[in-house]
């Protein structure tokens, strides 16, 4: 059993070990995925620099190679990114060649070591980053070497505000959602105690890394997933979809800009209540995910005993533990923008469990209308869709009526403080023509709520407020939004089909009116024919009529055209 004094350094050495680790793999992760790039592809790229990391003044296989790089990183970290690192081009070369390097990708495995290493000599110019990512592997340094692990009161308070600050810091620059993950487990490891099995474990593995001499530490990446993973680990699955779940609410109330399609919001309340499912559809941009995390939130108020819960995956099911009544959300069940029938069939699996456990369950899904449409008659088939037609937040019968536009409207306005000018009575007030404030007239506002749009209203509210141009141009950034929506429907099309875009885009402009995806999937026949006609054009024809189209874009429409998706074709 472990005294005060080694449970205080153990707690501090799982915190650094433990959150330490993570947050600095996420940075990696998350500094990869601005850059566009994947793990396998960053250790593809560098294997020959990264190979130079350990070999110092040393030259490697390659002849007359320049590359010269500070050593430190110990030669064993190799073999937790890559693999057949000791084989080599010629026997002379051993252990100076990366020609054989294929790198392994499991990031959950790279310690304090190489991930600090790696963000400091590739990812991340920040100093005060910089600064942040030295402390934290310093502190793991002085943890691992000590000869007894023990640290008193003072000591230990005044490390574990260090080490917990610099690990939330980091944490802050990686994805919110992950930053408010690692803040929460934190306080939790220092708010809680720890049971003698973790304790004993953790000091198990502060033991092998202390004993152990650098190199010779072959085990240390599994000791560390294993560490990582392994404590507390159903508990903590558990724990994070609640969390997520929190946050997501927590930050939906927080934007008090919600409008809610009262008549939807009615009709969901009750039949959640009644049948403890509901589906809700909608077009793109129509506020799906917001309505339904208000929708949670206005249902927990009801039942304060309900734990909230959002699903992202199918295997998270399995990880519930139903000890208490629960209300759960799986936004875009299949896919978001296109169907993905693997996710489809995984989730099928877990529909019939749902079914059983309605008791205690109420579950809201949400899906794109297109999905929907496609999917319908496979989901229908589960008593959880079929007993009731899914809200469609789209549709006549439950969309934002023009009041509700309007109020939306107006909340944006006092969001973005854009002033309305609301007409004037009879006697003049002499109105101030500040330039630098934003301004729109009432009568504007009320157009816009009247307008018939395909796209979803929310959506597109959050983009005309989000530049002062766009409000300038009032309501004509709603009317060509509506250009822009059947533009990204044809595109997607053309995007699939090589010849087809020509064939489309022609009988989009002879026909010279809008057109819904449905319209123009329905309209085939007399699109193959153009198809077919077109087949005998030169490319210069095509390039001809090209121009030609595009300029009767712009004189029909005003939107700018947008080249990328066509030039290419030609
Ligand atoms: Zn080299
Ligand atoms: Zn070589």
């Amino acid at each position: 059993m472990a005294d005060k004094f080694e449970e205080n350094f153990l707690r501090t050495f799982l915190l650094v070990m433990k959150f330490g680790t993570m947050v600095l793999q996420q940075q990696i992760v998350f500094e990869l995925y601005q850059k566009w790039q994947t793990v396998l592809d960053f250790l593809k790229e560098k294997k020959h620099d990264i190979l130079h990391l350990t070999l110092g003044k040393h030259n490697c296989c390659v002849s007359n190679c320049q590359t010269k790089r500070s050593s430190g990183l110990p030669k064993r970290l190799l073999s937790v990114m890559y693999q057949n690192v000791n084989r080599s081009c010629a026997t002379r070369f051993a252990y100076h060649c990366s020609c054989y390097f294929t790198p392994k990708t499991d990031v959950s495995t790279w310690d304090i070591t190489l991930t600090s290493r790696l963000l400091l000599e590739y990812f991340v110019k920040d100093p005060s980053l910089k600064q942040d990512i030295e402390n934290l592997r310093a502190h793991r340094n002085c943890l691992c070497h000590p000869e007894k692990p023990g640290m008193d009161e003072k000591e230990f308070g005044k490390i574990w505000g260090e080490v917990s600050c610099t690990i939330k810091d980091i944490a802050r620059k990686c994805e919110q959602w992950f930053s408010y993950y690692i803040e929460k487990e934190v306080d939790f490891l220092e708010c809680n105690p720890i049971s003698s099995t973790e304790l004993d474990r953790t000091k198990d593995v502060w033991m092998k890394i202390n004993k152990a001499d650098g190199d010779e530490l072959t085990e240390l990446p599994n000791l560390i997933s294993e560490l990582i993973s392994s404590l507390h680990k159903e508990n903590t699955e558990m724990k994070n979809i609640t969390w997520y779940a929190e946050y997501s609410l927590q930050s939906h109330c927080k934007k008090k800009d919600y409008t809610e399609p009262e008549r939807a919001m009615k009709h969901s309340l009750k039949q959640l209540e009644e049948y403890k499912t509901i589906c809700v559809v909608g077009n793109a941009g129509s506020g799906k995910t917001r309505f339904c995390l208000e929708l949670m939130s206005q249902f927990q108020k009801k039942h304060p005993d309900l734990i909230a819960l959002i699903l992202t995956d199918s295997n998270e099911w399995r990880k519930l533990e139903f000890n208490q009544k629960t209300i759960i959300f799986i936004d875009d069940v299949i896919g978001r923008s296109n169907l993905d029938n693997d996710a489809f069939n995984s989730w099928r699996r877990v529909f019939d469990l749902m079914s059983c456990r309605l008791g205690s369950v109420y579950i809201i899904f949400a899906l794109r209308n297109c999905i929907w449409q496609l999917k319908k008659h496979d989901l229908i088939e589960y008593s959880l869709f079929s007993l009731n037609d899914p809200v469609d937040l789209s549709g006549s019968e439950f969309a934002m009526t023009s009041e509700e536009k309007l109020k939306m409207l107006k909340t944006f306005c006092i969001k973005y403080g854009v002033k309305i000018d609301y007409p004037l009575p009879l006697e003049k007030v002499s109105r101030s023509t500040d330039s630098d404030v934003k301004r729109i007239n009432f009568e504007t506002l009320n157009t816009i709520a009247n307008m018939e749009l395909r796209k979803g209203f929310p959506y597109q509210c959050v983009m005309f407020f989000s530049r002062a141009n766009y409000i300038r141009e009032e309501s004509n950034f709603f009317y060509k939004q509506c250009f822009y929506h059947e533009k990204e429907q044809v595109d997607d099309i053309l995007r699939r089909e090589k010849y087809l875009h020509y064939a489309v885009l022609i009988f989009f402009f002879l026909k010279g009116q809008c057109f819904t995806r449905d319209e123009i999937l329905q309209s085939q026949p007399e699109i193959s024919i153009i198809a077919e006609n077109g087949h005998g054009r030169t490319p210069v024809q095509c390039r001809e009529s090209y121009e030609k189209i595009k300029k009767l874009w712009v004189k029909r429409t005003c939107v700018k055209w947008s080249d990328d998706n066509f030039i290419h074709w030609y």
